[in-house]
């Protein structure tokens, strides 16, 4: 399996960091997995095979996670290099109707009338989707919007998971288990009574729960000091660390 960071920032404008979205290579599956602002153009920059991609998935529908889903059906029905044929399956927890009728009344349904075979699929906690014959695909609710998923994807005895958005939740490590790498949001420096995401603190613990090998932060709403987040994380957590960057290749071997 092999992911590519196109965007490891959040909703805050910034130079280097793109809202939340990443490229999953593994066989013939190549799935987009969320779509916030400069997934795009990040797309081209970091050499993902884009125009053969089999998959999207959605983990909620804040605007830093599903923003560019206009200008990336935009470029697959006007700037491909090439036709294609293969089909493109959209998957998103509940509200993707919603989101998908929204975006046609604003932009025109003509925008998502593409030369290929195109499906929408509702994924709901539970779920096990088979990407292809030796790719699955499964969702766990995450305690941050109503409809917020995360995703772990297994192929070939490795386990690659992301936690979309969230605030800490025990149950989500037993769904994270064993990980080999866990993409994790870390939003805050400290944690928030109530919030909707993770802490450093949070983000460790939950990898170490988890018993993940590798962790890799992203989605900070912080200045991020490397060493000091690197410090922090490891009180909590004694795997490989990464502090994830736009354009970053995470590999894992079969
Ligand atoms: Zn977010
Ligand atoms: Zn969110």
């Amino acid at each position: 399996m092999r992911l590519t960071i196109l965007g490891s920032g959040t909703s805050a404008p910034d130079g280097a960091r793109n809202s939340a979205s990443y490229f999953l290579e593994h066989g013939g599956v190549r799935m987009l997995m969320d779509c916030g602002a400069g997934a795009v153009h990040a797309l081209a920059r970091f050499a993902a095979p884009w125009e053969s991609m089999t998959h999207i998935a959605l983990s909620h529908y804040h605007v830093d996670h599903a923003g560019e889903l206009a200008p990336l059906f935009q470029g697959l029905k006007y700037g491909m290099s090439r036709p294609r044929s293969e089909p493109l399956l959209l998957m998103g927890p509940v509200g993707l109707n919603r989101v998908m009728q929204g975006l046609e009344h604003a932009f025109g349904s003509e925008l998502f009338r593409v030369k290929f075979p195109f499906e929408t699929r509702i994924i709901a906690p539970g779920d096990v989707v088979a990407l292809d014959d030796d790719t699955l695909f499964k969702v766990a609710k995450t305690p941050h919007t109503e409809e917020s998923v995360a995703f772990r994807i297994e192929a070939g005895g490795r386990a690659l998971c992301y936690t979309g958005d969230t605030a800490y939740s025990e149950s989500l490590s037993g769904f994270f288990a064993d990980a080999d790498v866990l993409i994790s949001e870390c939003s805050f420096e400290e944690s928030r009574e109530g919030g909707l995401h993770l802490s450093i603190a949070e983000a460790g613990r939950l990898a170490a729960r988890a018993r993940a090998k590798k962790l890799v932060v992203t989605h900070f709403y912080f200045h991020v000091d490397e060493a000091k987040l690197i410090t922090e994380l490891r009180s909590q957590f004694s795997g490989e660390i990464v502090v994830g960057k736009d354009g970053d290749v995470i590999e894992i071997d079969d």
